[in-house]
């Protein structure tokens, strides 16, 4: 892995931010004073320099308006998506990438003063050679500097096997359906034994719109209703709280940067196969050329949520007779994966 530290004058599109970024895993970044090197164009708040054009809102934002601007959004989203009551246990599912961290920064931040309000971070290891074992070291770092206690589950302990060895058998359903249902499982099993209230996921704008235009082309209405964040608590199963659910992918790469949080920043080498990747080109083509799309279909999909869930209202869940873990077949999906394979 390379890691270098980079002086980066941020006064230019995203485009150029998210192309350098992947290119590279960066840990610091400083800032050099733009107006002594170009041309500035002044923050629409204080007239600083700005460091960013946010396209959809037409904005130009210096750095302290640039994080004010996301931690706003980010406070009053996470009012709207309701505390479960005063005495609240969150726990952060911290893969240790850019939205996880980010999402633990803006937790600790918001709840770590609150006398009520217990954090835990948990990491799940799912047996990814050259990639989970690289992040894990970040996670640690990062919940050992917030204070904040950190909790690791493998797959190779909970399920019994690892995604390398997963792959290992080429199955036709691909890596990823077996890393997100084993990855769910692992998070509801050490949720529950920690007696977490609200289990808090990373999930960006970026990835909001990718999952709701998925499972509508899909047809899956049962699984576009049960999209979090989640008001209602089904027996045995956590509810989600999405705090970066408005923040596009970009805002949080910028922001992570500007707050020096230190990150992972690598791909997983199975996301190639992944489905996710073709709709999230089409919605990074749809937003090129109409700023706002991605702002668009969330908004869409928030005005029909209720409907949906009256329509395709949560069914009543099972008890797997193999691991005990809720199901609404007779046997979860975990179960069933596992046979595939072991
Ligand atoms: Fe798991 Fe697929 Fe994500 Fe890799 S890309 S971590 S295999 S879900």
């Amino acid at each position: 892995m390379h890691w270098y530290n980079i002086n980066l004058r941020f006064y230019s599109s995203f485009f150029y931010h998210s192309k350098l970024l992947k290119e590279e895993n960066i840990l610091h970044i400083s800032f050099v004073d733009s107006s002594r090197l170009f041309m500035t164009i002044p923050c629409l708040k204080c007239k600083k320099p700005a460091i960013v054009f946010i396209r959809y809102s037409g904005a130009h934002l210096c750095k302290a308006h640039f994080i004010e601007y996301v931690e706003r959004r980010v406070k009053k989203d996470i009012k709207k998506q309701g505390r479960t009551n005063d005495e609240t246990t969150f726990a952060i599912a911290l893969s240790g990438g850019k939205d996880s961290t980010v999402t633990l920064h803006l937790m600790h931040q918001i709840f770590s003063s609150h006398p009520h309000v217990t954090l835990h971070a948990i990491t799940v290891d799912e047996g990814i050679k050259g990639y989970r074992d690289s992040s894990l070291p970040i996670a640690q770092k990062n919940c050992k500097n917030l204070g904040i206690e950190h909790h690791i589950i493998s797959f190779r302990e909970a399920v019994g096997v690892t995604m390398d060895e997963i792959a290992l058998h080429h199955d036709e359903l691909g890596e990823c359906s077996y890393c997100g249902v084993f990855r769910r499982f692992c998070l509801n099993k050490k949720t529950k034994e920690l007696g977490v209230d609200k289990l808090v996921m990373g999930h960006n704008l970026d990835d909001m719109a990718q999952s709701i235009l998925m499972n509508f082309t899909n047809g899956d209405m049962q699984k576009l209703a049960r999209l979090g964040p989640h008001s209602k608590i089904q027996p045995g199963l956590v509810p989600r709280l999405l705090p970066l659910r408005l923040i596009p992918e970009k805002e949080v790469m910028l922001y992570g940067l500007v707050k020096g949080i230190e990150f992972h920043n690598a791909e997983c080498p199975y996301s190639l196969r992944a489905l996710r990747g073709s709709f999230r080109d089409i919605i990074d083509a749809l937003e090129e050329n109409t700023p706002g799309t991605r702002h668009s279909i969330m908004n869409s999909y928030e005005s029909i949520k209720d409907l949906l869930l009256t329509q395709y209202p949560p069914v009543t869940l099972n008890v797997c007779p193999s691991c005990g873990e809720p199901t609404s077949q007779k046997f979860c999906k975990t179960c069933l994966l596992k046979k595939r394979i072991l």
